[in-house]
């Protein structure tokens, strides 16, 4: 394999995660991260089998992109998952599993204590979950391999070189909306699972091979999965963390905060009140609040500058040049660490907006509203001597001669879920790649082979298999 351009930074998913200072340095971090772009010559350190393993998947290579390719140039919005979910079907069925749909069920979620909330359609969409059934021996470990399908907006698109809904493979990079975050991450479960069934292969105990819809916004699409009964001994996420292991993952929180204002004659500027100027008086309220939760941070989120980010991520707000806005909608996302209770940082948000709306009547004549919608969630973690986290490390090191670096994300993942709702011991691992949610998303895709590769190697260790 080619190794990756000089110019690839080992800052991976958009620079999302540090090492944690207890298992692995910053430096020996580094290079476990870079090494999954250089291709690095430890075969020597592979035991028989897992040659065996390896090339069998590698020989998927191709088969792996083709549905990489093909999983991108679906444009999976929220709302749009299906097109992605009939590509996961196929493929699915081209190495000999059986698709099941997960029907999304609002009743049940809108019921459930962890779920988020939502109030978008999702009848009629469906996870897609295949169980690989053990063969004669029956005594290992169950897995889920879990990726999800739906993706961010590419907007503005404008700024993209291509269409961010077509693959595009130059140098040995896979580029387009998805193609990171985390469309690689189901070829490379799909790619290690066909490769381990090319060579006549079963495992001891049951894996789950799940692509999972509202992963962007809820997590309700591997909520879902739980509540169909699908539970395992560990979970393994494939985002594409470029060969890290995430222990650590922070909640993250949605609201709005809606601002009414008096709309008025742009020329007649005295009664009027401006509830888009209002809103951005409430930014600078609410920075308040990151500040503090930055200003501490518990371990390992104290190796970060600034882990948790209050992102201003839309604003919806007046409609003509001439008319102060009489109304103002501002969407926020914030993080919080794991242990951190929701229900605490939604007090406090309710808080400074009430007293920032006390402090200022004239302009805040009617009383703000925060409006939960999307993410509510806590974070998670898992030991790093958990066995899970062991064995992936050990399949990594194997493949790759140095320890994986085991990070802590200020971004969440699915990977709470099963850890909150189930009790799963789970973490992510997945191919290295850069520009999620970003302009010229792309992924390496040596990367996402050798991730399968580890994958086959820890589904035998894990699971067994023979
Ligand atoms: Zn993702």
């Amino acid at each position: 394999m080619q190794p990756a351009p000089d110019e690839v930074a080992p800052a991976l998913y958009a620079g999302s995660q540090l090492t944690s200072e207890l298992e692995a340095p910053a430096e020996s971090a580094y290079a476990g991260l870079a090494l999954p772009v250089t291709h690095a010559e430890t075969a020597g350190e592979l035991a028989p089998e897992d040659r065996e393993i390896a090339a069998a998947i590698e020989a998927e290579a191709g088969w792996m992109t083709e549905v990489l390719a093909r999983l991108v140039d679906k444009p999976t919005l929220l709302g749009y998952e299906e097109a992605g979910q009939g590509v996961v079907r196929e493929a699915l069925l081209e190495l000999g599993l059986e698709p099941v749909d997960v029907p999304m069920d609002p009743e049940a979620l809108h019921a459930h204590p962890l779920a988020s909330p939502f109030d978008w359609d999702v009848s009629g969409k469906s996870n897609v979950v295949a169980t690989w059934e053990p063969g004669e021996a029956d005594h290992g470990r169950s897995l889920i391999l879990n990726g999800h399908v739906d993706v961010v907006s590419p907007e503005p698109r404008a700024q993209w070189a291509r269409d961010p809904f077509t693959a595009h493979v130059e140098d040995g990079w896979l580029y387009g909306r998805g193609a990171a975050d985390m469309k690689c991450g189901l070829a490379a479960i799909l790619g290690a699972v066909k490769g381990l069934r090319a060579i006549g292969l079963s495992p001891h105990a049951k894996v789950y091979l799940q692509s999972v819809v509202e992963e962007e916004c809820t997590g309700n699409g591997s909520l879902q999965t739980v509540l169909a009964g699908y539970t395992a001994d560990a979970a393994v996420i494939a985002e594409p963390f470029g060969g890290a292991i995430t222990t650590s993952q922070v909640g993250v929180l949605w609201f709005n905060v809606k601002i009414k204002g008096l709309p008025g004659h742009a020329a007649e500027s005295g009664r009027a009140v401006n509830a888009i100027e209002n809103s951005l008086k409430m930014i600078q309220s609410l920075r308040v609040l990151e500040a503090e939760m930055n200003a501490a941070p518990p371990p390992p989120y104290d190796l970060y500058p600034h882990p948790i980010g209050l992102n201003v991520g839309l604003i919806h707000g007046g409609d003509w040049p001439s008319t102060v806005p009489g109304e103002c909608t501002i969407g926020y996302r914030i993080a919080l660490y794991p242990g951190m209770q929701l229900r605490d940082l939604q007090d406090r948000i309710e808080a400074i907006v009430a007293e920032a709306a006390a402090d200022d009547p004239a302009i805040f004549a009617h009383p703000p509203e925060v409006i939960y919608r999307g993410f509510a969630c806590e974070g998670y973690e898992l030991p790093q001597d958990h066995p899970l986290v062991a064995t992936l490390s050990n399949a990594y090191a194997r493949q790759h001669g140095v320890p994986p670096a085991l990070v802590a994300t200020t971004g969440t993942t699915d990977a709470r879920v099963f850890g909150l709702a189930a009790g799963i011991p789970s973490v992510c691992f997945g191919p290295y790649a850069e520009q999620a949610h970003g302009v010229g998303e792309r992924v390496y895709l040596p990367s996402v082979v050798q991730t399968a590769q580890v994958m086959g190697m820890f589904i035998r260790d894990w699971c067994g298999l023979s």
